[in-house]
């Protein structure tokens, strides 16, 4: 008795609209792509969702960049800590972009055409 907020609703949201959430936050010029689908890391932290986006480089090499967001947290909260996840996101695309291209070429995965 004397539940003092709503129980049950707890406003999460989906793996969906987290991802689309912080997708539709960032800025479109710093060139990031969301990542279709979701990779559950569950070897990382247990309890956090990641949501992956990634940069892509003239020289044609990806990064896979991702935020991590408490599983449990609320649309409300994601949204108070949005600010927060973008300049992570950011600070990780700009350390991709500063690195020398022979750099990305040593992080390429998968074959690289050589010629
Ligand atoms: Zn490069």
């Amino acid at each position: 008795m004397g539940a003092l907020g709503p129980a049950n609703g707890t406003g999460v949201p989906s793996d969906h609209q987290l991802q689309a959430l912080i997708a539709q936050a960032v800025p479109v010029d710093i060139g990031l792509t969301p990542m279709k689908g979701f990779k559950m890391d569950l070897s990382a932290n247990p309890g956090f969702r990641k949501v992956f986006f990634s940069a892509k480089c003239d020289c044609g090499t990806n990064a896979l960049l991702s935020v991590e967001v408490a599983q449990d947290k609320t649309l409300d909260e994601v949204k108070r800590v949005l600010t927060s996840l973008i300049s992570k996101l950011q600070g990780q695309v700009k350390s991709f972009r500063s690195m020398p291209c022979d750099m990305h070429a040593r992080l390429r995965l998968g074959p690289v055409a050589g010629r």
